[in-house]
């Protein structure tokens, strides 16, 4: 086999404590799935929960213990943060049952959904897709994926996400809206997933701006913190 242009290099996210690397295949996103932030999007109530998509060559990975710079994008004047849990699919599935879902779980990492605000909302406004304030080059960073097996009880972490050392986004893992198995339950329903799927699942309350020359620092209780500075 042979290809008119060299392919684009497998993405892939290391794993805590491993060799081996996790090759990714889609990242899937949950919109609104913390009752405070559906709230400061406009939003009231519990509504069945809903999907967008990043390509995978928008993750930014961030080892342990380094700053990574992720680039300014263009066409915005209101880059948000999103602090989320990301939950790394191992073994895939359609149509899987909460009551069966952890078993499709092979860890997790701590993810930055950035969004092009501006952007999304316009599109919100028109009726149109997401994709330009979401799935932009850079938008996905990442930390090292822990095995479920090292990550304590996910279930009653915390999540935050700092700026230049201040709080911005500060909740917990237990205020999910739909949980992890309730989550998979719902995106194995319409997608058949695979192993190497990431899971993006929502952030809560706080999000807001950021600009050139500021650090976000992103922790999970039990997981590898991120670092990323805009430059
Ligand atoms: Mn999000």
């Amino acid at each position: 086999m042979s290809y008119v242009f060299p392919p684009p290099p497998v993405v892939s996210v290391p794993v805590v404590g491993r060799e081996q690397r996790f090759a990714v295949h889609r990242i899937y996103c949950v919109g609104r799935n913390y009752e405070e932030h559906a709230r400061e999007m406009g939003f009231t109530g519990r509504e069945p929960p809903f999907f967008f998509m990043k390509p995978a060559d928008a993750l930014v990975v961030v080892p342990p213990d380094e700053v990574v710079d992720v680039p300014y994008p263009p066409l915005t004047a209101n880059y948000h943060h999103e602090i989320e849990l990301v939950v790394a699919i191992g073994v895939g599935g359609k149509q899987i049952r909460a009551a069966d879902a952890m078993r499709h779980v092979y860890g997790y990492a701590v993810g930055l959904d950035m969004t092009r605000r501006d952007l999304q909302s316009d599109m919100k406004k028109q009726g149109r897709p997401w994709c330009i304030g979401k799935a932009f080059d850079h938008s996905a960073p990442i930390g090292a994926i822990t095995p479920a097996a090292g990550a304590g009880d996910i279930t009653q972490a915390e999540i935050a996400v700092q700026v230049n050392g201040q709080d911005r986004q500060r909740s917990l893992i237990s205020k999910l809206i739909w949980n992890i198995p309730e989550t998979i339950e719902h995106l194995s329903a319409a997608w058949e997933l695979q192993a190497g799927d990431l899971i993006y699942t929502g952030t809560p309350e706080g999000v807001a701006a950021v600009v050139s020359g500021d650090t976000m620092t992103g922790t999970i209780t039990g997981l590898e913190s991120i670092q990323v500075r805009v430059v």
